[in-house]
């Protein structure tokens, strides 16, 4: 059984996929219940019990009852993704006090929050896996995306204290670093300007990106999948580049 934050679009919905088709329930959860209802449909197709449940990941109290509630329902907790996120570009210098809030909130204190809410659960079961959706943007830098780098690097840490602090309660705890999957938020953050030109073509892919193509969801599905599974056991504190070789060979 399966909580994935953000699930109802991009990258989530592509890991809700492959958990359900791998044989999980799968509950997706995200402030939008509009993203979550479409996404709902889709996953339907696996068989597997797909629940939807409104949540902000930045408030600490409604991730608790969104836990309690996929306990009540579906009887047991075993895999938590920390996918919810937001970001987009804007100058240091400027960003005002409320704009840093809201992508820390979401990222960092979303990630802690929700891990936090699942681990008695999960510590009842004698066991259970955290899967947090990093970046590879903070291992270099990346200007005008201060609250996302420092808010990802945050995650990082958070993974191997966590992995620490919960391994003898059976609980494994990884990230995996995504590189660039032109999703509908990743289109938007990067092409602010309507009618600005796409980046994303294949061509740019093929030029740019080691492996040659841009990431599709589901290879950070198959990855969340394989750590999640029985194979996933002597794995925790580890950060997982999926990325086709994007960062190590630079902007
Ligand atoms: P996305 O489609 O914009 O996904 C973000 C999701 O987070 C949405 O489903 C959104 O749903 C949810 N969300 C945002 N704020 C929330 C909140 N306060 N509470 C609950 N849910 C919230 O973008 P994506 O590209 O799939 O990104 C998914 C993850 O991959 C993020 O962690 C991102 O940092 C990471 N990543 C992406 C890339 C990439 O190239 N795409 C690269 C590296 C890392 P609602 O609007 O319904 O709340």
């Amino acid at each position: 059984m399966a909580l994935v934050t953000g699930g109802g679009t991009g990258i989530g919905r592509g890991i809700a996929n492959s958990l359900a088709r791998a044989g999980a329930d799968v509950v997706i959860a995200s402030r939008k219940p509009e993203n979550l209802e479409a996404a709902k449909r889709e996953l339907a197709q696996h068989g597997t019990r797909i629940r939807t449940l409104p949540t902000n990941v930045r408030e600490a109290e409604t991730v608790r009852h969104t836990v309690e509630a996929v306990v009540a329902d579906l009887g047991r907790l075993d895999i938590l993704v920390n996918n919810a996120a937001g970001n987009f570009y804007a100058p240091s210098a400027t960003l005002s006090e409320n704009a840093w809030k809201a992508v820390v909130e979401t990222d960092l204190n979303g990630t802690f929050f929700t891990s936090q809410a699942v681990y008695p659960v999960m510590k009842q079961q004698r066991g259970g896996r955290i899967i947090s959706i990093s970046m590879t943007l903070h291992y270099r830098g990346w200007p005008m995306m201060a609250h996302a780098t420092a808010a990802k690097a945050g995650i990082d840490a958070l993974t191997r204290t966590l992995a620490l602090e919960w391994a003898s309660d059976g609980i494994r705890v990884n990230a995996i670093a995504p590189g660039p999957i032109p999703t509908e938020g990743v289109r938007k953050a990067f092409t602010p300007t309507p009618g600005a030109p796409d980046i994303f073509t294949e061509e740019h892919a093929r030029d740019t990106i080691p492996a040659g193509r841009w990431g599709d969801p589901n290879d950070i599905g198959e990855m969340v999948t394989y750590l999640a599974s029985p194979a996933g056991d002597w794995i925790t504190g580890a950060i997982f580049v999926v990325d086709g070789g994007s960062w190590l060979k630079g902007p």
